[in-house]
């Protein structure tokens, strides 16, 4: 189709390669189905408002109020989806060390006390966003460290934080290996984050 200006981003590794913490059929459901969709949705609402095309999906979700009433709220739940997943799979990682490397691990120690009391607010952060959203590790602009989280599809950017790590909460992303159990999801999630990656991140903003 022509003018299909937003992609379905490739994952950076195989729908297997994050088990057993992350099965293979809720990867291939939800970077397949439910990021697709997002995509076509966003696609599919910019088609009759092609000015909007050539924007970033980050100056999209930074500049709601620029985009006509008639397709806000779409566009919002849309280009956040998104942009929220590309971020999300690329920060995850088969090969993850488990623990902070580098400036962001000082940090973290020295914003939050220790790496496993940055885990306990985290995931308290997880668990305390009540029905689908996000949970977010985020640099403040005077580059503080905070831990907070997002309803829907909102991204921090749209609250003036950049990201550093996140964690969908959306039930499709634990819902089929950990049913209601949103917790064990969130501990499971600590095997695979891209540590390396959220350092050179937040490396690159400090
Ligand atoms: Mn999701």
């Amino acid at each position: 189709m022509s003018n299909q200006k937003f992609q379905l981003k490739p994952l950076p590794y195989a729908y297997s390669a994050l088990e057993p913490y992350i099965d293979t059929m809720t990867m291939e459901i939800h970077h397949g189905r439910h990021v697709k969709t997002y995509v076509d949705n966003l696609n599919g609402l910019l088609e009759s408002h092609p000015e909007f095309q050539s924007w970033s999906l980050e100056q999209i979700v930074t500049n709601l109020d620029k985009l006509p009433e008639s397709i806000r709220t779409g566009v919002r739940n849309n280009a956040g989806g998104v942009l929220n997943h590309d971020l999300f799979f690329a920060h995850l990682t088969p090969n993850a060390g488990k623990t902070p490397v580098g400036k962001l691990a000082e940090a973290i120690t020295e914003t939050f006390g220790s790496f496993d009391e940055f885990k306990v607010q985290f995931k308290k952060a997880a668990l305390g966003r009540f029905g689908s959203g996000w949970a977010w590790l985020a640099l403040t602009n005077d580059k503080k460290l905070v831990i907070t989280s997002t309803p829907n599809q909102d991204n921090v950017l749209a609250e003036g934080l950049q990201p550093i790590i996140l964690i969908d909460v959306w039930e499709h992303a634990y819902y089929l290996k950990y049913q209601n159990k949103r917790a064990d999801y969130v501990d499971q999630y600590f095997n695979v984050i891209d540590w390396e990656k959220a350092n050179q991140v937040y490396s690159d903003l400090v």
